[in-house]
């Protein structure tokens, strides 16, 4: 049998998966405990280098952590993309904690804290305003603290793009400030003591297509040179959003990445450099980053057959996954990627059902999949596992232990 796609991106060594440089058992036998989750240091740069090689040069590649706060994937991030995205005050001091610039941090999503605000410009991050009264809270907060805050305004774009696994701009919504709103916005604030660099537009996360990704940019170069005019100072910052997705299920077709670029190309030496020769623009991406170079490890503990189904109990589950087990009853629930990490060349095939260790139904990390045969104490890795894994999981659900995470 051969290895399916997933496995071939990491590769194999004497039969098994290789994460990390060596067999996911000797992983397993490193980590010291089932399950954990791995992130692969190599496919990280691969990731990195791809993205660097098709992107111009101009853009700067930001990392969104909340995909993955891990300090040191961040602290390893930090030292190969050029900027930070953080989501709250605990981001927001993990970045400050690597080897990047404050200057080149920054700092998005609405109801921020008013601690996480005066933390924001006591430090001298960027930050993107969500709305006019976030704008006068950063305001005060400069004031109080005798700084000039660093400030981007991220507009909630009129349009909107299709093809989105989450929708995060055009119609109404939580994030940003409407674009005909902007205007108004910036002419009430232009002589309140803040350096407004730019503007933020964030359409959406989980996009496969780029012919959509590269409309919205286009859209959003239009939009923001628009803007532009109504900014006292050339405009410096051009947050262009990202939402590259990556393949989860069997139907998913990966991004085309050199059309993505293909399309940025021509912005950056068309529309940008001609109206915002200041802007250096920005992508930033968490889950295309970082999603690919994971894998969740976790160890059959029983396997059962009822009526017919083959069960492979395993020692993890939603609470550490949530995502491959449907996200609490997901209208449709495809698989993910799943291997028998121990064993992934094989001679016969099993149909398997793979579920947790949390008593209930939703604890399912897959249904009906053909693997090579497995029984207790082999290792079930399931990919993609690398963004909006652990952070982003009911921990705290049926208070079992917390899983390890490494970075090989
Ligand atoms: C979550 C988020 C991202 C990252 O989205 P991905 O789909 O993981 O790339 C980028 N920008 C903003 C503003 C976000 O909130």
């Amino acid at each position: 049998m051969m290895p399916h796609e997933h496995v071939a991106g990491f590769g194999t060594v004497d039969g098994e998966l290789r994460v990390g440089g060596m067999t996911v058992s000797r992983l397993a036998a490193r980590v010291g405990s089932t399950p954990f989750f791995a992130y692969d240091r190599a496919l990280l740069d691969k990731r990195v280098n791809e993205l660097r090689s098709a992107l111009p040069a101009r853009v700067e590649l930001s990392f969104a952590m909340k995909a993955n706060p891990m300090p040191a994937i961040v602290q390893h991030l930090a030292g190969r993309l050029d900027r930070i995205d953080v989501a709250s005050g605990l981001e927001l001091q993990t970045a400050l904690d690597t080897t990047i610039s404050a200057d080149k941090v920054s700092f998005a999503g609405p109801g921020k804290s008013p601690a996480e605000i005066r933390q924001a410009v006591a430090a001298g991050i960027l930050i993107e305003v969500e709305s006019r009264t976030e704008f006068s809270r950063v305001l005060a907060a400069g004031d109080e603290l005798g700084l000039a805050p660093n400030v981007a305004v991220r507009v909630n774009p009129d349009f909107a793009v299709k093809g989105s696994g989450m929708r995060m701009g055009g119609g109404p919504q939580q994030f940003g400030i409407d674009a005909e709103e902007v205007p108004g916005v910036l002419r009430d604030f232009a002589t309140a003591g803040a350096n407004v660099l730019g503007f933020h537009v964030f359409a959406g996360s989980q996009n496969l297509n780029a012919a959509t990704i590269a409309e919205a940019q286009q859209r959003t170069v239009d939009l923001v040179s628009g803007l532009a005019e109504h900014l006292p100072t050339p405009v410096r910052y051009l947050n262009l959003g990202g939402g590259f997705g990556i393949p989860y299920v069997e139907k998913d077709q990966p991004l085309d990445l050199g059309a993505v670029a293909q399309n940025l190309h021509q912005l950056v030496d068309g529309p940008i450099r001609q109206r915002m020769p200041e802007a250096r623009p920005v992508i930033e991406l968490g889950r295309y980053l970082v999603g690919e170079c994971g894998v969740y490890v976790t160890r059959v503990r029983d396997r059962k057959v009822s009526r017919g189904t083959t069960f492979l109990v395993v020692d993890g589950g939603m609470h550490h996954q949530l995502a491959a087990s449907g996200n609490f009853g997901q209208a449709i629930r495809r698989n993910y990627p799943v291997a028998v990490g121990n064993r992934v060349e094989h001679a016969s095939a099993d149909t398997v059902t793979i579920v947790g260790c949390l008593c209930t139904p939703l604890d399912l990390l897959a249904k009906d999949v053909e693997l090579p045969p497995a029984d207790v104490d082999d290792l079930i890795v399931i990919f993609q596992a690398g963004a909006y894994g652990l952070t982003a999981s009911p921990t705290a659900f049926l208070g079992h232990p917390a899983p390890a995470e490494v970075l090989v």
